[in-house]
């Protein structure tokens, strides 16, 4: 590890196995050992937005076959991937690909990379671009023009992504592909939105509005990372607890896999700590 780190948690959220925390850094606890762990550790290398994270001539030699993006779960709506390749411009944050029946779409967006561009072009390309805020816009300028694809943004955070093709406007949901919809939840950002992948045991691409602390066991609705109103962002919080979450995945913070009911119960927990 060099002095690079900005303690974006790309690398420990990705590859628990190896990296941790430390005060306000990040750090190598175990080095890795046998084939598949190489490949973890030099994905996450590869998913660190700053280069900080250096591996020895043995470990280069784990370098992964076809690297990101990394297959996460299958819904019967479509197949989500993690796309590495974080951008420092969003501070590291996660973007996510839905391979669905009818086309595929990129929530949020890494930084530019050509091999990921490779891959993605080999799955089919991208129909659209998702942009849950505007925090986590990174490189959407080279991801739209290389797959000449559409963004999504919502209105009131569109001059972060000026160029966007499409604005949502208010807070009814809509569908923007078989199975995905996307739920306006305006709090962490005036324009915040989260994508939903299907309906049962569905998939919650949460951008900036939610996310999992591992440690804690707990849905995290930050005050702390809040930057425009969070009294909205509880309302917006409540409006997602109807909902069959099984995935949730984030832009930041962990992402976590509920069980049949969890869900609901942790929703109410946060909203009865955020509510005091
Ligand atoms: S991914 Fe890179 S910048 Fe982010 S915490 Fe790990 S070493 Fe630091």
């Amino acid at each position: 590890m060099n002095g690079r780190c900005i303690n974006c948690g790309t690398c420990w959220q990705f590859d628990p196995q190896h990296f941790a925390p430390a005060r306000s850094t990040a750090h190598v606890f175990r080095q890795p050992s046998g084939d598949w762990e190489l490949q973890q550790a030099q994905l996450a290398l590869q998913a660190c937005p700053v280069a900080a994270i250096q591996a020895t001539p043995a470990s280069s030699r784990g370098r992964p076959k076809h690297g990101f993006p990394v297959w996460v779960t299958s819904h019967e709506h479509g197949e989500v991937f993690y796309c590495g390749w974080a951008s420092r411009k969003s501070f590291g944050a996660c973007s996510w690909l839905v391979q669905g029946s009818t086309g595929n779409v990129l929530i949020d967006v890494p930084r530019w990379s050509a091999p990921l561009a490779r891959r993605i072009r080999a799955m089919g390309g991208l129909n659209a671009i998702v942009l849950t805020h505007r925090d986590d816009v990174a490189d959407h300028q080279q991801w739209s023009r290389a797959f000449g694809c559409e963004r999504v943004i919502h209105c009131a955070d569109a001059d972060a992504a000026p160029e966007a093709e499409h604005l949502l406007e208010g807070r009814d949901s809509r569908a923007i592909a078989s199975g995905l919809q996307l739920i306006p939840t305006p709090g962490h950002t005036a324009g915040s939105i989260c994508a939903l992948l299907g309906e049962q045991q569905a998939v919650l691409f949460s951008g900036d509005h939610l996310w999992w602390n591992r440690d804690r066991q707990v849905l995290v609705c930050s005050e702390a990372y809040c930057w425009w109103d969070f009294h909205e962002q509880i309302r917006s919080l409540q409006k997602l607890e109807h909902l069959d979450v099984a995935w949730l995945l984030p832009a930041h913070g962990h992402r976590h896999f509920f069980e049949a009911g969890e869900w609901r119960k942790a929703v109410q927990q946060t909203l009865q700590w955020v509510m005091g």
